[in-house]
């Protein structure tokens, strides 16, 4: 991580007005993937019943609190559930076939990504980093906003 990047998790909470919603906003799409390229997963937990959301949300989808804090999440985890996936989007398409798994992390939160190991290699409960690619490490992008956004993908560990 860059230690001249900004404090990511210093917000005054979730936009309240239309106002609040700029592309600097951990809230928003944007500021989750300026972050990330930073190499920080940002999420949000919600204060009321304790579900985390990432990317974070302005309100929990849980329980519709608007009461959430950023924050930070661990870069690793353990694989709970995985799958292989023979036909993807076209962008991946060179990548197929490829293991996607669903990772909690040590939060709580729960992230799918795609996961560089072969599925046959694969196991519940296999440790896995959060590692970020990129644009210039990836497919090119089907739409031309996410053209300049890092991806993360799971290497075993
Ligand atoms: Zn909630």
């Amino acid at each position: 991580m860059d230690d001249d990047a900004p404090d990511w998790t210093a917000t005054n909470g979730p936009p309240r007005t239309p106002d609040d919603v700029t592309a600097e906003n951990p809230y928003t799409l944007p500021g989750f993937f300026d972050a990330l390229a930073d190499g920080v997963l940002l999420g949000v937990r919600c204060s009321a019943c304790d579900t985390r959301l990432i990317p974070p949300r302005p309100a929990c989808y849980a329980c519709g609190s608007r009461d959430l804090e950023i924050e930070r999440q661990p870069d690793t985890g353990t694989v709970i559930s995985y799958t292989e996936v023979a036909r993807p989007p076209p962008r991946f398409v060179d990548l197929a076939p490829f293991t996607v798994a669903i990772v909690e992390l040590g939060t709580g939160a729960r992230l799918t990504g795609r996961l560089e190991a072969a599925y046959e290699e694969t196991e519940i409960g296999m440790g896995v980093r959060v590692t970020v690619r990129g644009p210039d490490e990836l497919p090119d992008a089907a739409l031309s906003h996410e053209e300049d956004w890092p991806l993360h993908v799971f290497e075993p560990v």
